[in-house]
């Protein structure tokens, strides 16, 4: 199954993709996590991708189609993928579809989330994440049991640097900029479906499967 999942910073990407995951045996590959993987790292990459990433800019697409395109290769990807926030630019959109008709995995479903500003607002300054599993809280709408600590394992609780409605309004203009045109690439090759993902999760997890269903 090979999907992409896209949507505005705060849509549901990482929660959707979480529950995407209990129910078929994909990697869920974030071009974000791995990005911020490298920068807590201090790699060559991460450094390169630092000052992008806290200013709430894009990384160049070269940097980025290399990591995927390697990443692709790995053996955990041989049933296929649920790749999240990438590709973002035309550019990625139109070198992703080669590399993925290249390696006999193309695109099946593009699930794009929809959300409205004020809601990502909220669920984005209220968005607190766990340095150690990467669980996702919210402070209001789904607060840990012991502020400030994970209930999965027990690890401290962080807000991300480019959490906040400065940086969301960037992440918003470069959305609509960049990654519309994706959605508009990828509507060509009939495999998109759009959600509102500005209901309940339970909701949208349910119209998701629903979609997936027929890639099974
Ligand atoms: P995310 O966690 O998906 O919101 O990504 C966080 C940041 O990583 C973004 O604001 C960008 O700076 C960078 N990033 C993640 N994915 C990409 C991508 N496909 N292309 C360029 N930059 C990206």
């Amino acid at each position: 199954m090979n999907i992409l999942i896209m949507g505005p910073a705060g849509a549901g990407k990482g929660t959707m993709s979480d529950l995407i995951l209990k129910e078929y045996e994909i990697p869920h590959i974030s071009t974000g996590d791995m990005l911020r993987e490298n920068v807590k790292q201090g790699t060559d990459l991460g450094n390169e991708a630092k000052s992008y990433m806290e200013a709430g800019k894009l990384v160049p697409d070269d940097v980025i189609n290399a990591m995927v395109e390697e990443r692709l290769q790995q053996p955990d990807c041989q049933k296929g993928y649920l790749l999240d926030g990438f590709p973002r630019t035309l550019v990625q959109a139109e070198a992703f579809n080669k590399i993925a008709e290249k390696i006999g995995k193309p695109v099946e479903s593009v699930i794009a989330l929809e959300v409205d500003f004020e809601v990502l607002k909220d669920r984005i300054t209220g968005r607190r994440i766990c340095s150690d599993c990467g669980a996702i809280f919210h402070i209001r709408n789904h607060a840990p049991k012991v502020e400030g600590v994970c209930d999965e394992c027990g690890g401290t609780l962080t807000q991300r640097k480019d959490d906040t409605v400065e940086q969301l309004t960037v992440r918003m203009e470069e959305y609509e900029n960049n990654t519309k045109p994706v959605i508009d690439f990828f509507e060509k090759l009939g495999v998109v479906k759009h959600i509102n993902a500005s209901r309940d999760k339970k909701e949208v997890f349910a119209e998701i499967k629903e979609t997936l269903s027929a890639f099974e």
